[in-house]
């Protein structure tokens, strides 16, 4: 990793259609050999335009590379018990390969329940406590698909991981734990760091890191003064930043000052067309990889 003038960008959108691509010749080779196409189950609980639109997106990705899906459309006064009822039902369905419940869910449904109720054989999200702690012990499973998606970047980008210093800031369990662990593991071999909003000497932490994972959720927080010559900086980060020249009103920009910033390192995630469209890649590879499990 060296210094440079201007980071050369990571594009997501790229690496997640050259994934895409190959799932969809995956997924024809399978189909080719007399299986049944992968068959994802979407739970939408309420009518969260966010969460139809996100749905919507996953539904057509499945769509395009020969994977089918049907999104299940609950009313938002579903109770916890019907809920689990009807995960209960595709659990045991064996035409169906992959679970995915749209966060969030309505108040009076218990996430975590509701996610420790699938299958963990059909959890594409990554999300069940089984899954997650698959990653932690470095085995087979799921990952959660942002963290993956991350290792996806990094690895199809040439970034050397091996002995690097990689600080990741944000500790949710979405995202900011399972890519210190998917770091970590032997092959990857990061020495990792993690911080948080009690983190003391954030800046100075960050500033010795090769690679830098952004999770925090606060447009701009990374600037470059905190990052070293040459380090690899990946933006999770999705905020709305008020923009009156856009017909919405808003903008969205990630957690990385990305102008100043690509002035010293040497990669960088743009957002949008970084992270994000790694995530849907990723769901869909897990849907296949779970639907050759299930035979
Ligand atoms: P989250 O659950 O809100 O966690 C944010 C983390 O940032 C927390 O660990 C918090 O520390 C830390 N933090 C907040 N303020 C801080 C500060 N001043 N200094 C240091 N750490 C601070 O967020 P998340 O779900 O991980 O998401 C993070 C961002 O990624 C959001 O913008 C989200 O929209 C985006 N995201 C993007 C994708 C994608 O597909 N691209 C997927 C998931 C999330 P504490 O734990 O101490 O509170």
């Amino acid at each position: 990793m060296t210094a440079s003038e201007t980071a050369s960008l990571i594009d997501g959108r790229k690496i997640s259609a050259d994934i895409r691509s190959e799932i969809k010749t995956e997924t024809s080779e399978w189909v080719g050999e007399g299986h049944r196409p992968p068959y994802l189950a979407v739970l939408l609980v309420g009518d969260n335009p966010a969460s139809a639109s996100y749905v919507r997106g996953k539904a057509k990705a499945c769509r395009d590379c020969g994977i089918n899906s049907d999104t299940i459309v609950l009313d938002s006064s579903t109770s916890e018990k019907d809920l689990l009822d009807k995960i209960e039902q595709l659990n045991t369905d064996p035409d169906v390969d992959g679970i995915l419940v749209q966060l969030p869910l309505p108040n009076q449904v218990d996430e975590q329940k509701v996610i420790s109720a699938i299958d963990p054989s059909k959890d594409v999200d990554g999300f069940h406590p089984i899954s997650i702690g698959n990653v932690v012990l470095g085995q087979p499973g799921f990952a959660p698909a942002t963290p993956a998606g991350i290792m996806e970047l990094l690895k199809r980008s040439g970034v050397e991981t091996s002995g690097k210093r990689a600080v990741v800031i944000g500790r949710s369990n979405i995202v900011g734990k399972p890519v210190l662990n998917l770091l970590l593991q032997k092959g990857t071999d990061a020495t990792v760091t993690i911080c948080h909003s009690r983190t003391k000497n954030l800046n100075q932490i960050v500033k010795d890191a090769d690679i830098v994972i952004a999770a925090i959720g606060r447009a701009g927080f990374v600037t470059q003064e905190m990052i070293k010559d040459g380090a690899v900086v990946i933006d999770v980060g999705i905020n709305r930043v008020e923009d009156s020249s856009r017909e919405r009103g808003y903008r969205l920009v990630g957690d990385v000052d990305f102008e100043n910033v690509s002035k010293v390192a040497s990669q960088i995630t743009p957002v949008p067309g970084g992270v994000g469209p790694m995530t849907i890649a990723m769901l869909l590879k897990n849907t296949l990889a779970a639907a050759k499990a299930n035979v």
